[in-house]
């Protein structure tokens, strides 16, 4: 029986791995990113990263699942359980990338993420929803793949979500930020105002079906902005950009780039941006785009300064308001983004 295991039978635990806990530890470096959007989802990248999910296809997760009989959503999972379907996922990991997944070490630790997110009673047990949201909220796969899975696993068998069913979805992934401490950020706890502003969205019918539930979350609702701005951060990640920051000089910028709509040729980088750093001159309040994968045969179109520069191969993620500190913050990414 492993630690995680005996901690839940004594029913008197906050166990944690120490690799976890030198990972939570870790994550305090991240509280000087001023947005909690971004700083939020940095902390996830890094989870997702020393877990591992970050190599795990959803088709590979799916199969896991689907050996198991994970499939009444609404049923709890005991602790074998989870680690016996966390040990399936691993396995096969472990065979893709051999040198890159330790498998007791990211089960051990896939667990305890999973019970400190879903079990904060210490009961030992989570639902076989909850562990679907976990997993697949951090594995590598097209964000609207994502999405479109969550809502199959509380749609009804004719597809369609009535606000009790979408209230689930959105209780199971808003335990995810709350876990870090950043619940606040993202509405609080109570996800009622989520499902009723989803459900306005849908001009007050008493059931959507995907398609709307995708539009509403292209729009990025507060209580989930955590995950496509994860996704963007995993983008950014690589992204080198022919630009030079106007406050550090940082030349070309690495990461996340921030160019202003207000004043011609002026570029921010990733560590500026997060800091809040300006030039004089620019104000926190001004426009800026944020681009997280580099532009190549836009550039030109782009520097001339014009905003019509968006085209079919670029598209426009959020118009967003982060914390009301910054102004309206355009991004921009290639369509289809998947972690690379
Ligand atoms: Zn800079």
């Amino acid at each position: 029986m492993r630690e995680q295991g005996r901690g839940h039978e004594t029913q008197t635990t906050c166990w944690d791995h120490p690799k976890m806990t030198e990972l939570y530890q870790s994550l305090a470096d991240l509280n000087n990113v001023r947005f909690s959007a971004y700083r939020t989802a940095m902390k996830l990248r890094r989870l997702q990263k020393a877990l591992c999910l970050d190599l795990l296809n959803l088709s590979a997760a799916c199969d896991a699942l689907d050996q198991h009989n994970l499939k009444q959503n609404d049923q709890p999972m005991d602790i074998l359980q989870i680690i016996n379907c966390l040990t399936t996922i691993y396995d096969r990991l472990e065979q893709e990338h051999n040198n890159l997944v330790n498998v007791p070490l990211c089960v051990d630790m896939c667990l305890n993420w999973l019970l400190n997110v879903y079990d904060t009673g210490r009961t030992g047990r989570i639902r076989v929803l909850s562990f679907k949201t976990g997993v697949v909220s951090l594995c590598k796969a097209h964000l609207e793949d994502k999405y479109r899975y969550l809502f199959k696993q509380v749609a009804s068998s004719t597809g369609f979500c009535d606000q009790r069913r979408l209230g689930l979805l959105l209780h199971d992934s808003i335990q995810i930020p709350r876990q870090l401490g950043e619940v606040a950020s993202f509405g609080g706890s109570n996800i009622e105002p989520s499902v009723r502003s989803c459900f306005q969205f849908a001009n007050n019918k008493p059931e959507i079906e995907a398609a709307l539930f995708l539009d509403w979350m292209r729009l990025e609702p507060q209580s989930m902005v955590w995950l496509p701005v994860l996704h963007r951060v995993a983008a950014a990640e690589t992204a080198k950009h022919q630009a030079k920051c106007n406050i550090c000089k940082e030349c070309p910028i690495i990461g996340f780039r921030y160019r202003s709509l207000k004043h011609f040729n002026y570029d921010i980088c990733q560590s500026c941006f997060f800091s809040g750093r300006v030039a004089k001159g620019h104000k926190m309040h001004y426009p800026m785009v944020e681009y997280c994968t580099p532009l190549r045969q836009h550039r030109e179109v782009l520097q001339s300064s014009k905003l019509d520069f968006i085209s079919e191969d670029w598209k426009s993620c959020s118009v967003q308001h982060m914390n009301g500190v910054v102004g309206p913050l355009v991004s921009f990414m290639e369509k289809d983004f998947t972690f690379a």
